[in-house]
């Protein structure tokens, strides 16, 4: 129980590892509010599994893409949990294409979703965590992309790119007021977003060969880190990123067999 008493948002939380990290939170005995954008039934098994662990829960909808939809989010958590100490900016898309055919829209479209939802939330809950005089945690999800670009992906690379750049400036503003900005970067975890292309043989193979540790990740991974990032264990960290990759960046080009 090492997140007692403490009250959390978790943006996309309907499915993948905004759901394992919601429940993580909850596990170790903090209230958590859900967040997702379209997958209402989701996100109510969400709740579901967080109130069969005696937690206080709620389930709202709001498109963190929108910035006045982030503006109801914050405050109705605000005033369903009576106020906010850990933030995780989990909401994310991801889509596949070739530089010349990406548009204006999916540019859009994917830098507001990752990048621009993540500084809002932040500002609107770090005001309400001053407010509050609450020295809470902002755990933004990067990932290895944040730091090492993959090929068809672009924009998504720049979104992480910029999760990285926000995590260290946020940490940078927020420090005065005691509250503790960091970021986890996954490498390969196993979610909707993903698991077509796992199912892959081929892929899958090439992965599995390539991973210093040999298989993909799974959302439980990601979870024990979270949880750290949330709690008082992690005090003196802020402006951190934590990989979670098993291995995968730590290799140069791998050698011929
Ligand atoms: P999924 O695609 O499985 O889930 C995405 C979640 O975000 C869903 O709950 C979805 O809600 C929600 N969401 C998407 N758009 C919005 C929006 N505009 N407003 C509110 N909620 C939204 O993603 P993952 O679990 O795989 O990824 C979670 C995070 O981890 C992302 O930030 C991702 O970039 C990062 N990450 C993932 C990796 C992986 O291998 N899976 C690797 C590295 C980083 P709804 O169900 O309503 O659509």
């Amino acid at each position: 129980m090492r997140l007692e008493g403490k009250r959390a948002l978790v943006t996309g939380s309907s499915r993948g590892i905004g759901k394992g990290i919601a429940i993580g939170l909850a596990r170790e005995g903090c209230d958590v509010v859900i967040n997702y954008k379209q997958s209402r039934d989701a996100a109510e098994a969400t709740a579901s599994e967080i109130e069969k662990l005696g937690r206080n829960t709620a389930v709202i909808q709001a498109d963190v893409s929108k910035i006045r939809d982030i503006g109801r989010l914050v405050h109705e958590v605000e005033a369903h949990l009576g106020g906010i100490d850990v933030l995780v900016n989990n909401a994310a898309v991801n889509f596949y294409e070739p530089w010349p055919e990406i548009s204006e829209e999916s540019w859009n479209r994917t830098m507001h979703t990752n990048l621009r939802s993540a500084f809002f939330c932040s500002q609107f809950t770090a005001l309400s965590m001053i407010k509050g005089n609450i020295a809470g945690s902002i755990i933004n999800l990067s990932s290895t992309n944040g730091t090492v670009a993959e090929l068809d992906v672009l924009v998504y690379n720049v979104s992480k790119g910029g999760m990285e750049m926000l995590t260290k400036s946020l940490a940078l503003e927020l420090a005065p007021e005691g509250i503790r900005v960091n970021a986890l970067a996954p490498g390969f975890i196993e979610t909707d977003a993903n698991r077509s292309f796992i199912a892959e043989p081929a892929f899958r193979e090439h992965y599995e060969q390539h991973i210093p540790l040999k298989r993909f990740g799974t959302v439980e991974d990601c979870v024990g880190a979270a949880v750290f990032l949330a709690s008082e264990e992690s005090s003196y960290m802020t402006g951190q990123s934590i990989i979670i990759d098993g291995g995968l960046v730590s290799e140069q080009c791998p050698r011929v067999e």
